[in-house]
């Protein structure tokens, strides 16, 4: 089940849901309750597009293996 991040429109906070994309309409703000919340671009999605492979514990794309520089996030 994908992780889908979320706007509250109500208290202007951020929120992770752990939903179905059938039931996003049904996210609620954890916070104040408000359902008048907005679906934002997932950052683990964006972290994967333009990556061909996915990295477990160490960046094979750079030699030092821990990286600012190459967007692996390690
Ligand atoms: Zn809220």
């Amino acid at each position: 089940m994908p992780i889908y991040e979320f706007k509250c429109k109500a208290c202007e906070g951020r929120f992770e849901l752990l939903i179905s994309l059938s039931r996003v309409n049904e996210a609620m703000c954890p916070v104040c309750g408000s359902n008048d919340v907005k679906r934002l671009m997932s950052t683990f999605a964006a972290h994967v597009s333009g990556h061909s492979s996915s990295h477990s514990s160490n960046c094979a794309g750079c030699a030092s293996g821990h990286c600012g520089s190459c967007g692996c996030g390690h």
